[in-house]
């Protein structure tokens, strides 16, 4: 996709508007419009880049430090009784805007269920699995 039609990209240049929760250099935070809860906040770097495999590193640290500072701030300001942190790559991962985004969603007591499997593995796949990733790293 060309970044000049990309969303968050609009909203970081003040062409979309938004509610900013925090800013800094590389990093930006704002309120999901369709959030699971209020106060969900999205957590992108300025600058484009599609999802977590193109992100450089120290960007992601950042943005990962902006998304803890988010939590703490949701955590005291709403008194939250938890927080979930997601990042969805792809869209077999649920991504539907591509420009690399951690969700920051304010959990209460009992507000809804998250249904992902549980599954079991099987005999000597657990081993078989591990080796294809440890291959990678
Ligand atoms: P994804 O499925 O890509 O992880 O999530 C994209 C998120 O962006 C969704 O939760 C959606 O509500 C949010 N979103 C989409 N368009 C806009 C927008 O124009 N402004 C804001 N603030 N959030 C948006
Ligand atoms: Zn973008």
């Amino acid at each position: 996709m060309d970044m000049t039609d990309c969303i968050f990209c609009k909203i970081v240049k003040g062409e979309i508007p938004s509610y900013k929760v925090y800013e800094d250099d590389e990093t930006l935070a704002f309120l999901d419009i369709s959030p699971n809860n209020p106060g969900h906040t999205l957590v992108i770097p300025k600058e484009h880049f599609e999802n977590i495999y193109s992100l450089p590193g120290e960007l992601f640290a950042r943005m990962s430090l902006t998304a803890q500072k988010v939590s703490i701030a949701l955590k005291n300001g709403l008194s939250t009784d938890g927080v979930t942190l997601s990042m969805n790559n792809e869209p077999a991962g649920g991504q539907l805007v591509f420009h690399s985004h951690i969700h920051v969603i304010p959990r209460m007591k009992d507000d809804f269920t998250v249904h992902y499997p549980h599954k079991t593995y099987g005999e000597g796949e657990a081993e078989e699995i591990l080796e294809k990733i440890k291959a990678e790293i």
